[in-house]
């Protein structure tokens, strides 16, 4: 009768209610990952008592935190203190006026809140620990883990992943004549250019200064050559304007894709992707340039690695 009651006024209050008959019963309940997150425990219950069911919920360390109000008709302190310690927030004396349930509710709300915004800033700091301040793209680690991640993919998918390097051209140019901010504003107009020519399942990421990673998932040597060069003109054909100049802006591409029979490292799937840009600037820039990883590793047997950088 009385969970009954319960289950009446909180609802009536606006609560959505799950309500247990048993501590077991509860205990699913709890464990579930969209399961309550402010729980009300009698302390005497068939299977899990109050305190017992408290303890549990404690233990249980990956979901979020859940508000734990006692109800019990103990009076002792030994009783109140053995609660507590068991992982309850707060507790309520049995008979309890309904006045006194709404007001500790809001304050476990309140807990819950807080809570709630801590995670959230949380995650909003893990978020902005793996972008570039600048260009708000993945930082140079964070595009690595990906391209890593993508092509540990590909081993069980069997398809290849695309790798493509693009340096700006002449960027210091830029800077030195028309100064450092306005050089910044050139670099997230390019970043801009560059991501409206890619797929939403691309990623691109700072590789350094202005030179910039990306990783095009099932594309391989080809379908990769094809989507740099669309990011290539889609660079070329916007327009910055400075005053009444427009201000012309290139960058050079160097791309290859991995082969999933094969167990191309990152170290040089990068590599080749940076020989291959490197030929691109050589040859005039603007352009994209393609390597494959088996040709490019054929070229440096006998040839230390050290030596030729
Ligand atoms: P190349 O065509 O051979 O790549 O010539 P480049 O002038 O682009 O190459 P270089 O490596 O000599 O110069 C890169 C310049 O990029 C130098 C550096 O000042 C500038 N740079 C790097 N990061 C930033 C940035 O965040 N903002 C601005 N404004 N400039 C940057
Ligand atoms: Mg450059
Ligand atoms: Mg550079």
């Amino acid at each position: 009768m009385q969970l009954r009651l319960l289950e009446v006024t909180l609802s009536k209050w606006g609560y959505q209610v799950l309500s247990a008959r048993d501590g077991e019963m509860a205990w699913q309940l709890l464990q579930q990952e969209e399961g309550p997150i402010l729980a009300i425990l009698d302390w005497m219950m068939p299977g899990y008592s109050g305190p017992q069911l408290s303890q549990l919920i404690r233990d249980q360390s990956s979901k979020l935190y859940t508000y734990i109000i006692l109800l019990t008709a103990r009076k002792d302190k030994e009783s109140i203190i053995e609660g507590m310690d068991a992982g309850a927030d707060d507790y309520l004396g049995k008979p309890y006026i309904l006045d006194e349930l709404a007001a500790r509710i809001r304050a476990g709300k309140r807990i819950l809140h807080l809570q709630e915004e801590l995670v959230k800033a949380q995650e909003a700091l893990r978020e902005e620990a793996m972008r570039d301040p600048l260009t708000h793209l993945w930082n140079r680690r964070t595009i690595f883990n990906r391209l890593e991640a993508e092509m540990k993919a590909s081993k069980s998918t069997g398809k290849p992943v695309g790798v493509i390097l693009a340096d700006l051209d002449h960027f210091k140019q830029i800077n030195d004549t028309r100064g450092h901010l306005f050089g910044d504003h050139v670099l997230l107009e390019t970043v801009k250019a560059m991501q409206s020519a890619m797929r939403p399942t691309d990623s691109i990421g700072r590789f350094g200064g202005e030179e910039f990673l990306m990783v095009v998932p099932g594309c391989g040597f080809d379908e990769t050559v094809r989507a740099a060069e669309r990011i290539r003109s889609a660079v070329e054909s916007m327009q910055i304007r400075r005053g009444h100049e427009s201000i012309p802006v290139t960058i050079s591409l160097g791309c290859t894709a991995s082969i999933p029979t094969r167990s191309d490292s990152l170290e040089m799937l990068l590599r080749t992707s940076d020989e291959a840009l490197y030929e691109s600037k050589r040859e005039g820039r603007n352009r994209v340039s393609a390597l494959p990883v088996d040709l490019y590793a054929a070229s440096l047997q006998g040839i230390d690695w050290e030596i030729r950088q």
